[in-house]
């Protein structure tokens, strides 16, 4: 939610290209997402999954590292495509190309895809536990991008 209000900020930081400096994963984050770059997607990949298994292991959970990688790889997946595909995250039905006010049916009325199950990721957890380790790996995604993001926002309205 906190990244949709900043989108604004967002494309006009991505447009201004000061940010292509900056290292980090909230900034692999934008690029992956924002700007559609297959190769920080990868990198970001390759982070996120060091970064979760750091977590992990910090909270003393014995979860497999393959579980673990499986779990960031999902949820990676789902944060770059988390946009509804019915109505593209506006989040109400349109009827003839005009919006209505119901809530759209496919995400109802969240703009988002539904969380992948354990079943779709494929790992072998039950669907509750997977659940909490998906929200702790998008937590980090969520964070991290959020940061990066004020942070330049706060940056442009100096310059
Ligand atoms: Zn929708």
């Amino acid at each position: 939610m906190k990244c949709d209000d900043l989108h604004f900020d967002v494309d006009m930081i991505a447009s201004s290209g000061f940010v292509a400096r900056r290292k980090g994963l909230g900034a692999l984050c934008f690029w992956a997402k924002y700007q559609n770059d297959l190769s920080k997607t990868k990198e970001l990949l390759r982070e996120l999954m060091t970064r979760f298994v750091g977590l992990k292991r910090q909270q003393r959970s014995h979860l497999p590292k393959r579980t673990l990688h499986q779990i960031a790889e999902t949820a990676l997946c789902y944060w770059l495509t988390d946009t509804c595909r019915s109505c593209k995250g506006v989040k109400f039905e349109k009827r003839e190309q005009i919006l209505t006010d119901k809530p759209c049916i496919r995400c109802r009325g969240t703009g988002k895809e539904a969380l992948p199950s354990a079943q779709d990721a494929g790992v072998d957890l039950d669907n509750a536990r997977f659940r909490e380790e998906l929200a702790d790996c998008l937590n980090i995604l969520h964070s991290e991008f959020f940061d990066y993001a004020e942070r330049l926002a706060r940056k442009s309205r100096k310059a």
